[in-house]
């Protein structure tokens, strides 16, 4: 996208937001700022749009679609601003971008319209954690800082407000970096890189792409915090030009390791965070202790490590980073320690929707585990899993519409049982758990084929988990 959208986007074009999920509501918000006229396309049902936002819109004299989006709308605009819910390749899509209407979605606005510096965090895992965390860590250094995007409020959201803040904290997932246009972080953060979303890229290759170009737009002087173990990322940094579309990485890379790779700028020892000074690698220049905080354990000590990098190149100071380091409380359904029963420890860790983020959660466990898994599947296989099932599973209860297809994929290496309901496999669970055992729910898929969303399906687990206790009581 060469031109400016602020010359897009002026007084009396014609804009189609696409989606109108929460993003897309903020986009309409940012929208009326401009004076921009505005319509809606929105794949759900009208009933979706009854009262109060459906009253909303006719007030501001928003065109509204719905049941579909046709091609007839999309290219009759001057632009077309995408949530991140809706696929790119949608044929009015195609058709419109045929017809060299720009399409966008909400990141690419913050090249023309966002006054303050960003720092992106992007990932397959721990991205609403670290970007918390580097939130947090630059408010405990006095800065007023924004956080948002992918987790909370939208940027568009932002955009169509005051715009207050020294600096704008975003968590970006693949699918806003898929039409992030311009998008250039001053500090960009790229935690890891496993299977995920494969049901919408075409292959593991394109999703890897979406993720590495984040840094895509980024200019010297700017900083790229990297994890140094993750294969996928040193696949990319060691591709150089054979990589399969190249640009220079300009920004200046500070990696990260917990297993004592050399040339590093952050690595884990013990509970303690080291950073070596960048002109003297390997020589250590700071220590963060994390004993003590719910970040001592693996993977939220790589996950301090990455945010302790990207407010250091923010010109945080280690002192006012230690102190805020030790006030982080983890968000839910992360790996939370919901309770203990006659010497059985109960997990919640219902985020964990793809493989990458349950191999971490079984990866950091001390002692045999009874895994609840299961939901929708997401696509990318579950072959990554294998060892750490054979070495650490006791057991496992699958629940949800993926309970066969992982039943064959974990066959032979650990006994399985099937439950209808929640309730039901958290019982089986702690039948099957024994003294010492903590029984896990890290689902590996998505929640929506029996939850209205992730956190739904903890809540229905800790409840669950009461019950027992209760009853035990
Ligand atoms: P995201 O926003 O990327 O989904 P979250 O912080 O919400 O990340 O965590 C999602 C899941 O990934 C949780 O199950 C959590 O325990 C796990 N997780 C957190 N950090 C990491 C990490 N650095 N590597 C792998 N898994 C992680």
């Amino acid at each position: 996208m060469s031109r400016n959208l602020k010359e897009i986007l002026q007084p009396g074009a014609h804009v189609v937001v696409v989606g109108l999920g929460k993003s897309g509501v903020s986009a309409v918000r940012f929208l009326l700022k401009l004076g921009v006229k505005i319509s809606v396309s929105e794949g759900g049902r009208a009933e979706s749009l009854e009262g109060d936002l459906g009253c909303w819109l006719a007030e501001k004299g928003v065109f509204v679609e719905t049941g579909g989006h046709t091609a007839e709308l999309l290219t009759s605009a001057d632009c077309l601003l995408v949530s991140p819910g809706v696929p790119l390749g949608i044929a009015p899509l195609v058709a419109a971008r045929q017809k060299g209407i720009p399409v966008i979605g909400e990141l690419a606005l913050a090249k023309d319209f966002l006054k303050a510096p960003v720092v992106a965090v992007t990932g397959t895992n721990g991205k609403s954690t670290v970007t918390t965390l580097i939130g947090d860590l630059l408010r405990g250094s006095g800065r007023k800082a924004f956080v948002g995007g992918n987790i909370g409020i939208p940027l568009a959201e932002y955009l169509a407000g005051p715009q207050d803040c020294e600096v704008v904290v975003l968590e970006v997932s693949s699918f806003q970096l898929d039409s992030a246009g311009e998008f250039r972080p001053q500090v960009g953060v790229l935690l890891n890189i496993t299977p995920d979303h494969l049901d919408r890229y075409a292959s593991y290759e394109a999703y890897v792409e979406a993720k590495i170009s984040l840094f895509k737009n980024q200019q010297p002087g700017d900083v790229a915090v990297l994890n140094g173990d993750d294969p996928a990322i040193a696949g990319w940094l060691a591709g150089g030009a054979e990589r399969k579309s190249p640009w220079p990485v300009r920004a200046e890379i500070r990696q990260y390791s917990s297993c004592g790779r050399s040339g590093v700028t952050a690595s884990v020892s013990g509970t303690r965070v080291r950073l070596a000074t960048q002109d003297a690698p390997g020589k250590m220049a700071e220590e963060y202790e994390l004993a003590g905080t719910p970040l001592a354990q693996a993977p939220n000590s790589e996950n301090a490590m990455a945010a302790i990098l990207a407010v250091r190149a923010m010109g945080c100071s280690p002192a006012d980073i230690r102190k805020s380091l030790a006030a982080f409380t983890p968000l839910p359904h992360r790996l939370a320690l919901v309770a203990e029963i006659d010497g059985i420890s109960y997990y919640d860790d219902s985020k964990a929707t793809n493989v990458g983020a349950v191999y971490s959660a079984l990866g950091g466990m001390q002692q045999p585990v009874v895994l609840i898994a299961g939901g929708r599947d997401k696509g990318g296989g579950y072959e990554m899993l294998l060892p750490l099932v054979r070495e650490k599973v006791r057991g496992m209860v699958l629940i949800g519409e993926a309970k066969e297809e992982m039943a064959k994929a974990f066959a032979g290496l650990t006994r399985i049982a099937f439950a209808g309901e929640m309730p039901e496999a958290v019982q089986l669970a702690g039948t099957m758990a024994q003294k010492g055992d903590a029984v896990l729910l890290s689902p590996a898929c998505a929640s929506f084929d029996m939850f209205s969303s992730y956190s739904h399906r903890g809540e229905v687990f800790t409840q669950a988990v009461s019950r027992i206790k209760q009853q035990e009581g």
